[in-house]
């Protein structure tokens, strides 16, 4: 980490996190909020609206993170808020099957091709777990592949990250992750074919199934090269193994059928699986996986594959997720797109005027800054980035009132609601914090 200093206090949002610590492990609810990678006291905010943050302190903020994804039209949207409020005031849960749910189910079946049925959840770590037991129930096979950088939430087996290396065999490297939740898991180097091939090889009628982010946000963003996508799908059709596209980040985002809709639909492949949350929620806790029908038919009560949930379709949930769903249209996308583009091209300009070596690598409408000259392919590259200039351009940001995801390795968002004013503050705030990277040095 770089000696940055702080030039500006919150002293609101200090008490709070010096009260959140006492009481919350770390002071956070999910650990990528504390500003451990980047320094500092984590801003508690208190409310948003279209494009803007206000914390504690009453300081407002042009939001780049849009609650890591989910908030693709901004905050606090009239339709939303509509929706949801009279949800509510129909009530809020009754653990029967409900309207909202066969709607939302509808929406995103007539949005992505390859899902023929689906399953509600209620966060993106509930979905990819339920779809790697599903693919192992279906294969009746244990082994499961992923890839190096890859974030699929917080399930045992996909907490197995092991180093560099072709084929390795997964060890826990989390307290409290078994060896035997991790010992069935073949972590591999993002974007490398020949080392899928060779795992397939070396583990004959064993792997259930391959997952990978559709696109990879999760250790900054790194697309797929050409062809990577499609041939998992060719390998794991040819070595009788599902592949689960993790949509959860891209879904529904980037386009309206998410990754898929940018890639999978025009070249003609299509995951068995896909698991997607985030921006179906419309800010609340839904989530979902699909596919094949053939393969999901194999889940309970239709078939043996025990998945449940108490609060899964939640009324309240399902009724925000289809308010912003139908709220996506192809202007909205355009929008996104342009502001995406928008943004991203300032911020290159800016660190380009002071010299500083950087990539900004984009993946539709989401992007991110690497600070290094070389293409980032896997997550060995985008850990060999110059983090520290991060770390310094962040907080010179937040001192001007952008609030970026506090992280090299996370994705920028932002929304439809990021008109001209937005984007000209963010403009207004990049020299300095192209200089503060400019000046940064290693601690
Ligand atoms: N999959 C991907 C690609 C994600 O980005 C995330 C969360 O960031 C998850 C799964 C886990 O989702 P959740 O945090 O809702 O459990």
């Amino acid at each position: 980490m770089s000696c940055v200093s702080y030039p500006y206090e919150a002293p609101v949002s200090q008490k709070l996190f010096e009260r959140a610590s006492a009481v919350t492990p770390g002071g956070v609810n999910s650990p990528v909020r504390a500003f451990k990678a980047v320094g500092g006291t984590p801003r508690f905010m208190v409310s948003g609206s279209g494009p803007y943050l206000q914390d504690a302190d009453g300081r407002e903020y042009v939001d780049l993170v849009c609650s890591w994804g989910p908030m693709i039209l901004g905050h606090s949207h009239p339709a939303v808020l509509e929706a949801v409020q009279a949800a509510v005031a129909r009530g809020t849960s009754f653990g029967t099957p409900g309207q909202g749910e066969v709607e939302l189910a509808e929406e995103i079946v007539g949005r992505v091709a390859p899902v023929e049925q689906v399953r509600l959840v209620s966060s993106g770590t509930e979905a990819t777990m339920s779809a790697i037991r599903l693919a192992r129930g279906f294969t009746n096979r244990a082994k499961v592949v992923k890839f190096a950088g890859c974030y699929h939430g917080h399930v045992d087996a996909l907490l197995a990250a092991a180093g560099s290396g072709v084929a390795t065999f997964g060890l826990p490297d989390t307290p409290g992750v078994t060896g035997a939740q991790a010992g069935d898991t073949i972590v591999l180097p993002y974007n490398d074919l020949d080392a899928v091939r060779a795992a397939f090889a070396a583990n004959p009628g064993a792997i259930a199934c391959v997952i990978t982010e559709a696109s990879p946000g999760n250790m900054g963003v790194v697309p797929p090269l050409p062809g990577f996508n499609h041939g998992l799908a060719q390998l794991c059709k040819e070595n009788g193994a599902l592949f689960i596209s993790d949509e959860v980040m891209t879904g529904f985002r980037v386009s309206k059928a998410g990754w898929y809709g940018l890639e999978g639909a025009r070249e003609g492949w299509a995951p068995d699986l896909l698991t997607f949350g985030k921006v179906m929620g419309g800010g609340f806790p839904a989530a979902a996986f699909g596919g094949r029908a053939d393969v999901m038919a194999r889940l309970a009560p239709a078939g043996p594959v025990y998945q449940a949930g108490t609060l899964s379709g939640n009324p309240v949930a399902t009724a925000a997720g289809l308010a912003q769903l139908r709220g996506c249209t192809d202007e909205v996308y355009a929008t996104v797109d342009r502001v995406a583009a928008e943004v991203s091209g300032l911020v290159s300009q800016a660190l380009s005027k002071e010299g500083v070596a950087h990539r900004v690598q984009s993946a539709g409408n989401m992007f991110s800054v690497f600070f290094t000259d070389q293409p980032v392919t896997d997550y060995d590259r985008a850990k060999a980035q110059e983090a520290h200039r991060f770390t310094a351009f962040f907080h010179s940001m937040l001192a001007d009132g952008v609030y970026l995801p506090p992280s090299a390795f996370e994705s920028w968002f932002v929304s439809a609601s990021h008109d001209e004013r937005a984007v000209e503050r963010i403009a207004a705030a990049l020299p300095a914090a192209a200089r503060a990277a400019a000046e940064s040095r290693p601690a």
